[in-house]
């Protein structure tokens, strides 16, 4: 990739979220991130070229420097920023305006910086030949884990039931989903099987923006926001077909249609619980409790067959976890230690970079967030630890998880190629794999300091919008 010979026709819409749109180029594994602002300032941009370049040398920064340590370096891939001529993102940003999703468009790309953060494409791992099976890749933003149990919760019910959960009630009241997702992140972060399969298979059905599925590095299974048509399941099986074929014996003909569902669902969770890649998951040392439930999931506590040990420690889940678990205070504990580093950086502008408050994300900085004291003592330096600490905490609840399933490569490959019934019975099974499989986590951006006070209104809005109508809906 010759940056300074860009040509939009190498390039194609990939996706995009909240802050960032996402192009592949479209024969080299590699995607380019571009940071996007609200429509209304489309004219004349928030932040100048060399704050672009800051922000997204930030990103690499944190990412490179703080979450994986915290997260495990096998996991991440935190790319480079890259200078773009001008008049390529101009060119791409028209090529791509009609593929982007109606209710993403109150933001515009930025055209304006030419910057862009160059990551691998992790749904297109290698180059694959057109004749052989396209690698699967599964997208799941896992969100928050954990229930709080911070003293200074003030509502009982946020011990009781998730935030993902009660987050549902909230977005279908407002009208941003038609329906509420039946998925409950305490029970993909479990470590139980049975609960982990029961979350998946929820997320499945309604996969919001918490579920993608990429064949071949295209998207070939999402939801739409807003919209209320239901999703194509005979679609999905039909793709999943070839790669999960011959599972386990079906007698019941009426199962066996369903079958490569099941056993696409047992390898996500195989892989969510392994060590990350291709060992065929051994799993040893759990570590936690994995008792803890939330009142909003469907799932029947009776009926979970077997107890489970909580999620083995070098688990992608179990990592995500801890980090997020950095969250010791919940955003009503930590919200008057923001108002005092705020107070104190009134008092003291000058400080704002010796803390560290917009960074740099180097070691200081994760030195500052691990070496917090237990205790209080009322210095400023315990309420930035705990601050930092947070916001680490709230890009974990952000984050996705990406697993990519890889037909194997040439020479591993013999003549049966990888739907034999016996390899992928291997596969699926703990003997060594037919295929192999990667994990990693992507979207590892810092929160802003300033977004703290805005979480606070926004967990009382949720948490009020519960009580009010949680017990009435559905
Ligand atoms: P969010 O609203 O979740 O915070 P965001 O704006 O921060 O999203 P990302 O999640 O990083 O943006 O990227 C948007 C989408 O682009 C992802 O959900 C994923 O599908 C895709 N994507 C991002 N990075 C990569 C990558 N390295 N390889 C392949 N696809 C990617
Ligand atoms: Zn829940
Ligand atoms: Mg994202
Ligand atoms: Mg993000």
């Amino acid at each position: 990739m010759e940056l300074d010979k860009m040509d939009e026709n190498d390039w194609k819409y990939h996706g995009e979220g909240n802050k960032s749109l996402v192009v592949s180029h479209v024969q080299i594994s590699r995607v380019l991130r571009l940071l996007k602002y609200p429509a209304e300032d489309s004219e004349n941009p928030p932040q100048t070229a060399e704050q672009a370049f800051r922000q997204i040398q930030n990103i690499v920064d944190f990412s490179s420097n703080v979450m994986s340590s915290l997260l495990g370096e096998k996991f991440i891939h935190s790319g480079e920023v890259v200078k773009l001529p001008l008049e390529f993102v101009r060119q791409l940003s028209i090529k791509v305006q009609h593929q982007r999703p109606a209710w993403r468009c109150d933001k515009v790309m930025d055209i304006y910086s030419g910057c862009a953060l160059c990551l691998p494409n992790l749904t297109s791992p290698a180059l694959h030949q057109p004749t052989h099976t396209p690698p699967l890749c599964i997208e799941i933003k896992p969100k928050c884990g954990f229930l709080p149990s911070s003293k200074h919760v003030s509502k009982d019910i946020k011990t009781k039931v998730c935030r993902f959960c009660m987050h549902q009630h909230y977005k279908v009241a407002n009208g941003k989903w038609k329906r509420r997702s039946l998925y409950c992140p305490l029970d993909l972060f479990s470590g139980s099987r049975q609960r982990m399969h029961f979350a998946i298979r929820h997320l499945i059905e309604e996969p919001q923006n918490n579920f993608k599925i990429f064949k071949g590095g295209q998207c070939i299974y999402s939801s739409k926001e807003g919209s209320d048509d239901s999703l194509d399941l005979n679609s999905l099986l039909h793709h999943l077909r070839p790669y999960f074929m011959y599972g386990n014996n079906r007698i019941n003909s009426h199962m066996m249609g369903k079958a490569p569902l099941n056993d696409f669902i047992q390898f996500l969770v195989n892989a969510l619980l392994s060590g990350g890649g291709g060992d065929g998951g051994l799993v040893m040392d759990r570590r936690g409790e994995g008792r803890s439930f939330c009142e909003a999931s469907p799932i029947n506590k009776e009926r979970i067959r077997h107890g489970s040990q909580g999620l083995p420690s070098d688990s992608v889940l179990f990592r995500i976890l801890q980090t997020q678990m950095l969250d010791t205070l919940d955003i009503e504990g930590l919200h008057p230690l923001y108002r005092r580093v705020e107070q104190h950086l009134q008092d003291f502008p000058k400080e704002r970079s010796r803390l560290q408050i917009d960074g740099p994300y180097n070691e200081a900085f994760l030195e500052k967030l691990q070496k917090c004291p237990t205790e209080d003592d009322g210095s400023v330096e315990y309420a930035v630890a705990k601050v930092h600490q947070y916001r680490v905490a709230m890009t974990a609840k952000d984050c996705s998880v990406m697993v990519a399933l890889l037909p194997s490569t040439e020479e591993e490959e013999d003549d049966e190629g990888i739907s034999s019934p016996r390899r992928l019975r291997d596969f699926l099974s703990s003997r060594p794999p037919a295929f192999s499989y990667s994990v990693s986590i992507l979207d590892l951006d810092p929160k802003p300091f300033d977004s703290i006070p805005r979480q606070l209104r926004l967990d009382q809005k949720i948490v009020s919008c519960y009580l009010r109508t949680g017990g009435a809906l559905p």
